[in-house]
Order: C-alpha cells, then sequence, then structure tokens
C-alpha cells in the first residue's frame, strides 16, 4: 500500500508552497479564454517559453476562429512549426476554431464536457482553460503536477485521473487552481523529473518520496 498525507499536513505542504511562490500563475501568456485555449494546444510537448514566443507574434494578427480559418494547415504549420508536432497542432486548432464558429458563435464555451468535444483538448486542457479563464475550480493534472504531488504525498496513484480525483478529495475546493500553479512552480524549480534538489527543498519533512528514497 502506498501513503498518503494526512489532511491537516496537505494544508501544511500547500501553505509552505504558497510562501515560496507567492506569484505562483499560469506561465502562458493569454488575454481572453480563445488565446488559452490556443496556447495550450500549443503547448503540448513544448515548453511555456517557447509557446509565449509564437503565440507573441501569432496573437497580434490572429484574433478569433475566423482569423485562423483563413489559413491553410501547411500556413498555420509554419507559424507554429517551432513549437514541434506542428502538422497536428495545426490541424486540431483549425478543427478547434470551425467546431467554434459553427457550434458555438465563434465563443469559447465553459463546461468541461464541451471543451472535452473540440479537436486537441483533452481532460487536462480543458481544465486548463476552466480554471484560467473561466475561473471554475478545477485541477489540471500535467506532467508535474503529476509527480510532484505523488513524490509529496498528497495523491499516491499511478496515473493522471485517479491523482486528479485525489487531489480533489484532499485538497480545499477554492484551492484546487492554486494548488496546480503551486506544484507547477514546485516541479519546474525544485522537484525536478530527473533530479529532484530535495537539499532545496523545505518540505523534506513531509515529503513520503524523500522519507522512502533520500532520507
Ligand atoms: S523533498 Fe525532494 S522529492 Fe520531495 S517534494 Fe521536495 S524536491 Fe520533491
Amino acid at each position: 500500500m502506498g501513503k498518503n498525507l494526512s489532511k491537516k499536513e496537505v494544508k501544511e505542504v500547500l501553505m509552505i508552497l504558497e510562501e515560496l511562490y507567492p506569484h505562483a500563475k499560469a506561465e502562458l501568456n493569454f488575454s481572453n479564454p480563445f488565446e488559452l485555449l490556443i496556447a495550450t494546444i500549443l503547448s503540448a510537448q513544448c515548453t511555456d517559453v517557447r509557446v509565449n514566443k509564437v503565440t507573441e507574434k501569432l496573437f497580434r494578427k490572429y484574433k478569433t476562429p475566423e482569423d485562423y480559418l483563413k489559413l491553410t494547415e501547411e500556413e498555420l504549420g509554419e507559424k507554429i512549426r517551432s513549437c514541434g508536432f506542428y502538422n497536428n497542432k495545426s490541424k486540431n486548432i483549425l478543427g478547434t476554431c470551425e467546431m467554434l464558429v459553427k457550434e458555438y458563435d465563434g465563443k469559447v464555451p465553459d463546461t468541461r464536457e464541451e471543451l472535452m468535444k473540440l479537436p486537441g483538448v483533452g481532460r487536462k486542457t480543458a481544465n486548463v482553460v476552466l480554471s484560467n479563464a473561466f475561473f471554475k475550480e478545477a485541477i489540471a493534472v500535467d506532467t508535474h503536477v503529476f509527480r510532484v504531488s505523488n513524490r509529496i504525498g498528497l495523491s499516491n496513484s499511478s496515473n493522471v485521473l485517479d491523482t486528479e480525483k485525489d487531489l480533489m478529495g484532499n485538497i480545499e475546493k477554492n484551492m484546487w487552481s492554486k494548488a496546480h500553479h503551486l506544484l507547477i512552480f514546485h516541479g519546474r524549480r525544485i522537484c525536478k523529473a530527473r533530479k529532484p534538489l530535495c537539499e532545496k527543498c523545505p518540505l523534506d519533512s513531509y515529503c513520503i518520496y524523500y522519507k522512502e528514497n533520500v532520507q
């Protein structure tokens, strides 16, 4: 059997992370739900820094789904090439824009079910859009949230869906979005994938990974 921290410990862990990262927030740049949706599709297997560079130019010229639909798949692919998997991402973005125009009057829907019908939009992307653009409580589990929360003991599961359920059960609802950003910040800066910097981490006295593998 694996281990989970108690709810009290989870609260304490989040308080420590809040002190460590008082400015934790989305690192993708956007100014409306549509821009966040496009940026999040582009961010698969790519860094936020790279996506921000690409969208800085892209968003200046292309502001609505209709604008994107004037481009061919190849033309859009060229503009987003440096984000990687550009053929697929271009196809998904244009498919998403087409659906937004046809079924949602050009607006981004604000429910998970509807968002997940859009091409290239999985549960994680839907949760990112819900929490960051619509301020709805959701926990998007990306690679950092998955790794860090299972190392610390905020979750004890081997897949992202169960991790999301564990986190929703262990963390108070009004902290879901915040916790998502805190865990990403921690994963990028200290609890890195290959070599976590445990010697710099203030969570060592809570962390189950630390107790089992480092201490
Ligand atoms: S103690 Fe190490 S494994 Fe645990 S959260 Fe900190 S960096 Fe990650």
